[in-house]
């Protein structure tokens, strides 16, 4: 049997370098009562609040989103993590090596009102090792009396002690200009999709309808807006009026074009669909509905999986449909396509123009899907149940934990998911469908990668 997504659809990086599309994380570590929470809270502007707790209870979620002078952040709160490791030092340390593993900056928050501790020394020397860029938070320094205190924090050997009261604000301002400067540059902006009408790909093997459709779409509205014709950079789009609303419909003369049955026809019509779809944000692949689903339509598939964009499946030929062959068809789908069962269906006859109009909700269907963001804290939420009711299953004694994760994209929605091992094929697939039964999706790939802490 023919799989049609592959694995390629989950990437998996094993390495903690760069990953650019990841807003950098910040992690917070401390002893307890140090105020990490409070400065959590007053990172994120409270806008939302970080749960109360009881030092020593597990926290259900431990990153959020911020920003700061238009940059974001993911923000992690290691209070919540290995709250049964023997002996506080201890989960200190590990709480410390995990963080330091996970993070872009790492914030190492000291009560300045106590001063340096055994344990603050212990958690300052694997931070120091780590190479990591460390900024030493004095907190509590609610007042300028207060200072001194924090200033008797070079003593730790790791810097300059930024004082700071999470509680009322006081200095949080020049602490988060100074992760700014400590984190690498910002990489430079993702392209994002060009403003002007969606970009629509029509795609499928010869034969299923395409032609035929794009002249209904065009009659049916009796708008061609405009042959883009003779440019270098578009020479074969056409501008369609549809539900009110123009679209682009790319390469649209390679669709009228016929192709002159060769032996090299078959790698021109792949070309053909793979350069649509780098400029197209959406394909609808029609398929000839009234015969059996062949290897090609399921490549096509693939392709525009594998592309990462938007994808809405078009069977054509409904006309030519009797009661047997619909029957089929629903088996061959349920069979075949299941790793596509996301997109959103029209059945459409190009010939009759039955149920052409349908196609542009399943457009907008799609491209919102692809479009979709889940904040970290939803998410967050999300995965401390999905993991606390199905836990990954035990691999050679180790169990590996999703620790959070962070929404790292969107076109098409991409997670990265933090976690202290390998999530094995069939969890990362489990983890997929979740989250899709959890926020929807339709018609869009959806990416799941790891950040592994061996
Ligand atoms: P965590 O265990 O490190 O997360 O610490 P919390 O954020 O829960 O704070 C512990 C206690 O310290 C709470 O009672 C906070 O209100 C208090 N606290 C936190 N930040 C400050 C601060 O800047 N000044 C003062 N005076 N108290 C603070
Ligand atoms: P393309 O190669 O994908 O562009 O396919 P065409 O649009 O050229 O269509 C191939 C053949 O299928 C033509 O003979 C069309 O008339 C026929 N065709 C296209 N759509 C339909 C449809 O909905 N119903 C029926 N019965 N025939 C269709």
């Amino acid at each position: 049997e023919y799989d049609v997504v592959e694995s390629a659809e989950f990437e998996t990086a094993g390495d903690f370098g760069a990953d650019e599309r990841i807003p950098p994380v910040v992690a917070v570590v401390g002893r307890p009562n140090v105020g990490k929470s409070t400065l959590v809270n007053r990172i994120l502007g409270r806008r939302e609040a970080v749960v109360e707790d009881v030092p020593g209870v597990t926290r259900d979620r431990v990153a959020y989103d911020a920003e700061w002078s238009g940059r974001r952040l993911t923000v992690v709160d290691t209070g919540g993590w290995l709250p049964d490791a023997a002996g506080l030092a201890a989960a200190i340390a590990e709480q410390a090596r995990m963080a330091v593993d996970l993070a872009d900056v790492v914030l190492f928050v000291v009560d300045a009102t106590v001063g340096a501790t055994d344990v603050d020394e212990a958690v300052v020397d694997i931070l120091r090792r780590s190479g990591k860029p460390v900024l030493l938070v004095a907190n509590k320094v609610d007042d300028a009396a207060t200072e001194l205190e924090a200033a008797a924090l070079w003593s730790l050997g790791i810097g300059e002690p930024h004082p700071v009261s999470a509680l009322h604000g006081r200095g949080s301002g020049d602490l988060l200009d100074a992760v700014l400067e400590a984190l690498p540059e910002p990489p430079p902006p993702v392209q994002t999709a060009e403003g002007g009408p969606r970009r629509v790909a029509l795609l499928g093997r010869p034969n299923v309808g395409k032609s035929s459709l794009l002249n209904k779409l065009a009659r049916e509205d009796r708008v061609v807006v405009d042959d883009v014709a003779g440019t270098t950079r578009d020479p074969v789009d056409e501008l369609i009026e549809l539900g009110g609303r123009t679209w682009r419909f790319i390469d649209t003369a390679g669709i009228r074009r016929r192709y002159r049955e060769n032996q090299g026809a078959d790698f021109y019509a792949t070309l053909r669909t793979q350069s649509a779809l780098e400029r197209a944000e959406v394909a609808v692949v029609l398929i000839d509905a009234s015969q059996s689903l062949a290897e090609q339509d399921l490549r096509i598939i693939s392709m525009v999986i594998e592309s990462g964009r938007a994808l809405v499946l078009a069977y054509n030929k409904w006309d030519l449909l009797d009661e047997e062959r619909r029957y089929y068809l629903e088996r061959e789908i349920d069979r075949q396509l299941h790793n596509a069962r996301w997109a959103p269906r029209v059945n459409i006859s190009a010939y009759t123009g039955r149920h052409v109009d349908k196609l542009v909700p399943a457009l907008d269907t799609a491209l919102e899907g692809w479009g979709h963001r889940v904040p970290t804290a939803k998410l967050n939420q999300f995965f401390a149940e999905l993991v606390a009711a199905h836990p990954h299953p035990i691999r050679g004694g180790k169990q590996p934990r999703v620790l959070f994760a962070t929404q790292a994209g969107v076109r098409p929605p991409r997670f990265v998911l933090f976690t202290t091992g390998f999530l094995e094929e069939g969890y990362r697939r489990f983890i997929e469908r979740r989250l899709r039964e959890e926020f929807g999706f339709p018609g869009t790939p959806v990416e799941i990668s790891m950040r592994i802490r061996e």
